[in-house]
């Protein structure tokens, strides 16, 4: 399985000479498991990744499955610059629950929609089909589950098996254990919201790639109880409670400086050191790839 991330940043792209390395680019994330190509949420890194791929395929049709975490900008904000779908025939099949199919068709020819996007969907060469994801869907041979995670609005993260490798990609998620204090106290395990932070980090068990929301740093957090996201603090120890084997920090805010970011790093790798961890913290850069 090979990962390669176009977009890691949350809320919104941005560009500048301090964010070069770990990029500008929001969600979008490109896994190989052989020849299949999946792509996880559709945020402005599509757009590069689009580019790559219409030059990579020449007059050789796209094929391609998106899974879709959610429907907030910074998730789909690529979607209508995917240049493959424009110039290429082939099959696009957009992965989702129950409500985004609607969402998206909005997005592309709702009522207005020509207010905000100048090319209509009929204009495009792919044939695009949105596929209400069950419980386990499978593409060749890799297999893909989703499980529910704290966010304002319906929010997934996914699991790809592959090869015997695994990765979870569970970004825009918020720890009831952080952000219900009052209910969910630290040596709780009985409640009903204790419950649902342990199964998402069983939905993570023993992941050789991690891929976690660290959106807030952790003395930033206590002002932003409740805004559906997580600090590195709480992906540190999802990361470390699954006893997954890599992590790597995601949906950077949009003002994180490569070099803050890599002071986060640092701070969670001592933190593993001095609980004699395994997890290794990997700093892949926008464009770079992770194999397993
Ligand atoms: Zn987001």
């Amino acid at each position: 399985m090979e990962t390669r991330i176009w977009g890691m940043r949350g809320g919104t792209p941005v560009s500048g000479s301090d964010c070069s390395r770990y990029g500008g680019n929001t969600a979008c994330i490109e896994v190989r498991c052989g020849t299949d190509l999946l792509i996880l949420d559709g945020g402005s890194g599509l757009i590069p990744l689009g580019q790559q791929l219409t030059e990579k395929l020449g007059d050789r049709p796209f094929i391609g499955q998106m899974f879709l975490t959610h429907m907030h900008w910074d998730h789909i904000i690529g979607i209508p610059y995917f240049l493959p779908v424009y110039r290429l025939q082939g099959k696009l099949v957009i992965h989702g629950i129950a409500g985004m199919e609607e969402t998206l068709l909005s997005l592309f020819q709702g009522a207005g929609a020509g207010e905000y996007f100048p090319v209509p969907m009929g204009k495009v060469k792919t044939e695009v089909v949105f596929e209400e994801l069950s419980e386990e869907t499978r593409v060749g041979d890799a297999k893909i589950s989703y499980y529910y995670l704290n966010h304002p609005g319906l929010t997934i993260g996914f699991r790809i098996e592959y090869g015997g490798k695994s990765l979870v990609y569970i970004t825009d998620n918020e720890p009831y254990r952080s952000s219900n204090k009052e209910l969910v106290k630290d040596d709780d395990d009985s409640s009903f919201l204790a419950r649902i932070d342990r199964e998402v980090i069983q939905f993570a068990r023993n992941a050789d790639l991690l891929i976690a929301d660290a959106t807030f740093a952790d003395e930033e957090y206590a002002d932003l109880i409740g805004a559906g996201h997580s600090s590195v603090g709480d992906a540190l120890r999802i990361g470390l409670s699954a006893a997954a084997k890599n992590l790597v920090l995601f949906h950077h805010h949009p003002l994180r400086t490569d070099d803050e970011i890599d002071a986060m790093v640092e701070k969670c790798r001592q933190r593993v050191e001095k609980l004699k961890g395994k997890l290794k913290i990997l700093t892949p850069g926008e464009g770079e790839t992770i194999e397993l």
